[in-house]
């Protein structure tokens, strides 16, 4: 059994088809997405369309939750704020219910998901450091975890203290736990433009976070041609 584990899409098409391509050739048997499906690229229908037919384990992230509100954006910046604005004109009252329904935080077989943080994953905030790392691992009640939010690949391990890893690839080993950021399928932050995801073997115990080119320019092309902020497909080419 091999999971294929994907979040942060951000309505980048080119970028999910990327991730899911690349996981039918690593022979992925199952998968599962760590939400904010939708906000900054063209494509949110398109992208929601295509997670919610694949009948996947989904949860939320902020940007669905932000897309389904009807509340003021006030506290986004500009950026964001016209970005959550020209997706939430995109999406059919039937996008948004799905959105709505999904959960903050489930297990999936022996491990569990959450977007942002297991210590208070509605407030949305960013695990960044072995600190944040720790707050989240006290609610943490599975072996693995994995989640997104912060679009940087990161291995944070628990054994007697809490340490990020060095690197994106881990053997996983028995009396330790693991909290696992797999990274951004369509707009990363980690200084590489290229779309990430993370592989859960199942059977070798073995998680590795891989990262894949795709038609960057076709995506910014679309991007600039919906009228959304030029920034954001200026964004996508340097990942951050
Ligand atoms: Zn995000």
């Amino acid at each position: 059994m091999r999971y294929a584990i994907f979040g942060d899409i951000h309505a980048n098409l080119e970028g999910l088809q990327a991730v899911l391509e690349d996981a039918q050739d690593m022979e992925c048997t199952d998968f599962v997405c760590l939400g904010d499906i939708v906000g900054y690229s063209s494509n949110p229908v398109e992208c929601l369309d295509i997670v919610r037919d694949m009948g996947c384990p989904v949860i939320k992230g902020n940007h669905d939750e932000e897309a389904v509100l009807d509340t003021s954006l006030e506290g986004l910046n500009p950026l964001a704020k016209q970005a959550m604005e020209w997706t939430r004109a995109q999406l059919s009252e039937e996008n948004k219910e799905y959105l709505r329904n999904l959960k903050l935080v489930r297990q999936v077989s022996d491990f569990t998901i959450v977007h942002s943080s297991l210590d208070t994953p509605g407030n949305w905030t960013y695990v960044t450091n072995k600190f944040d790392a720790m707050a989240s691992f006290s609610y943490q009640f599975t072996q693995l975890c994995f989640y997104g939010h912060t679009h940087f690949p990161r291995i944070y391990e628990k054994a007697d203290s809490v340490q990020p890893l060095e690197g994106t690839d881990v053997d996983i080993e028995m009396g330790k736990k693991y909290f696992i950021n797999c990274g951004s399928a369509g707009q990363p932050r980690d200084g590489d433009w290229r779309a990430a995801y993370a592989i859960y073997d199942v059977e070798e115990q073995h998680v590795s976070i891989r990262r894949l080119e795709y038609d960057i320019q076709k995506t910014q092309q679309k991007i600039l041609d919906s009228g959304l902020p030029e920034m954001l497909a200026h964004r996508l080419a340097i990942g951050k």
